[in-house]
């Protein structure tokens, strides 16, 4: 686990790096999936559910940052750092499954999204600016 191939696409080899190692999606998915089948869970794994339980792990991370300043510590409360790793990791989970049990290449999808926003917002048009596409 953990090996870099180093002749793959960048964009479709998309990994995440933990410490010193190294987990590809496919990886991280297996060990999601394994963490699953022990647990007896993934008969609760409908979409529906695991795209509200996506929301609800993204609204916990939310609420993290939730009253900060512009200008001031993010999360404002240092002690929310590891909550939020924490909170980004129950993220990734939820989207791991529900992007395996509706089939999808999460990494070909994440290729493919970005060369429709690239479409959507051409650098000549978009570099440093916030509009959304039909507003550029
Ligand atoms: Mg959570």
């Amino acid at each position: 686990m953990g090996s870099v191939n180093k002749g793959l696409n960048p964009l479709t080899s998309i990994r995440c790096v933990v410490a010193d190692h190294s987990f590809s999606l496919s990886e991280l998915s297996a060990l999601t999936q394994a963490f699953n089948d022990e647990r007896d869970w993934s008969r609760y794994h409908c979409p529906r559910n695991l795209a509200m339980a996506l929301s609800v792990e993204a609204s916990e991370l939310l609420e993290l940052f939730l009253w900060s300043e512009d200008d001031g510590p993010q999360p404002p409360v240092p002690g929310r750092i590891e909550k939020a790793r924490e909170e980004l990791a129950d993220v990734a989970i939820c989207l791991l499954n529900l992007a395996d049990r509706m089939d999808v290449d999460l990494g070909q999808a994440v290729v493919d999204k970005l060369k429709i926003n690239g479409a959507k917002y051409p650098v000549e048009k978009a570099k440093g600016r916030m509009e959304k596409s039909d507003e550029l």
